[in-house]
């Protein structure tokens, strides 16, 4: 999502060069990705006083900034929106001056370097904190209805659909907390699920269910989006009965997962069968002085307190990696 701060923020953007320049040839670390991971990893290596260098490719916050409400993160009883909460993230990586450069890494190598922007810059240790993309459902009418009644995500998008009767197609806590979300806008929310159960975690169906203006439409694919300019329908096949019907739709909001960006990883660390990278309980990658942590790794809870807390033991982990291999006795220290 691009907000007025976003495009302020970038007038006023480092140069690369510049950046290089002013930190020497060699960064002790470089962190890719500013979500929760990587700007919380930021900020410990930031009072270990490392030479860190953060870099975001589009929206600091990652998918955390997107989300209209985070309401289990520990602090905020309340609740908190996506875009807050990762403006908190950011300040305290900003207030101890570590730079942050928008770009995108198209490569890192196993001897840590890293290219991005035609550069290639060097680092003692790697943190990847690159998190996930959206996951497309691939089907007719997705690509050509994207930003005419297909949407990734409701908080950009959710107010353009003001009485309107819409879709969102998935069973996760994305699906149905931004279904629930929508509700603000739209006249009617027909939950789509390929299942006959829910994901998503009990007190948000809860939520939904009780809602009156959500309603569910179990054992459900969307077969295909249909329209002339804008969506008007959609085709659903009945995995029960094995019956299509024709749905009047004007929007429709796909929420069936995410994927790992590790694409500019090739295959130089060890990965899951779907490209989320593995780790050990410190954060380490089988490729030694790369780290990871976030939504990027394979493990079993996606959260932002559980992506803040792999990237405090990432960044710990990487101090003490590069205190081992670069430092000698008399410099080191022993906690962060
Ligand atoms: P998810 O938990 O993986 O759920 C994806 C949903 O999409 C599932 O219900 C899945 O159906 C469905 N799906 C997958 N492929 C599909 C296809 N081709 N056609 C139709 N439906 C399809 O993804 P997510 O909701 O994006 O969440 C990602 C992670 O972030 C999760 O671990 C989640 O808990 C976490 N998260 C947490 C919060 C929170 O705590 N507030 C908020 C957002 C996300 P099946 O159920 O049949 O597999």
């Amino acid at each position: 999502m691009i907000t007025t701060k976003f495009l302020e923020d970038l007038k006023t953007l480092p140069k690369l060069e510049a950046i290089v320049e002013g930190n020497g040839s060699i960064f002790d670390l470089i962190i890719i990705g500013g979500g929760p991971a990587g700007l919380t990893a930021a900020l410990y290596a930031g009072r270990a006083r490392l030479k860190t260098l953060l870099i975001e490719r589009a929206l600091i916050g990652g998918m955390a900034s997107t989300t209209y409400k985070i309401e289990n993160y520990p602090g905020f009883s309340e609740g908190i929106s996506g875009m807050d909460i990762s403006h908190k993230f950011e300040e305290g990586v900003r207030n101890l001056d570590i730079p942050i450069y928008y770009g995108e890494v198209t490569k890192i190598t196993k001897d840590r370097y890293i290219e991005i922007d035609g550069e290639k810059i060097q680092a003692k240790a790697i943190i990847i904190a690159s998190g996930t993309e959206t996951k497309k459902l691939g089907i007719l009418g997705e690509d050509k209805f994207r930003g005419r009644g297909v949407s990734y995500c409701a908080t950009c998008d959710g107010s353009f659909y003001k009485e309107k009767n819409i879709a969102v197609v998935g069973g996760g806590n994305s699906a149905i907390e931004e279904a629930i979300y929508l509700t603000r806008f739209a006249k009617k929310v027909t939950i789509i699920h390929r299942r006959d159960k829910l994901r998503a975690d009990k007190i948000i169906i809860e939520k939904a269910l009780n809602n009156p203006k959500i309603f569910v439409l179990w054992n459900s694919t969307i077969e295909e989006i249909n329209g002339d300019k804008r969506v008007e329908s959609l085709t659903l096949l009945n995995t029960q009965t094995n019956t299509r019907t024709t749905l009047p739709m004007e929007g429709l909001f796909i929420y069936i997962g995410r994927i790992p960006n590790t694409s500019f990883v090739d295959n130089i660390l060890d990965m899951s069968k779907n490209r989320f990278i593995k780790v050990d309980n410190n954060m380490r990658t089988s490729s030694s002085g790369i780290f990871a942590c976030g939504d990027v790794i394979e493990k079993s809870l996606y959260q932002i307190v559980t992506a803040a807390g792999d990237g405090a033991l990432a960044a710990e982990s990487a101090r003490k990696f590069i205190e081992d291999e670069y430092l000698n006795d008399r410099e080191k220290t022993t906690t962060i």
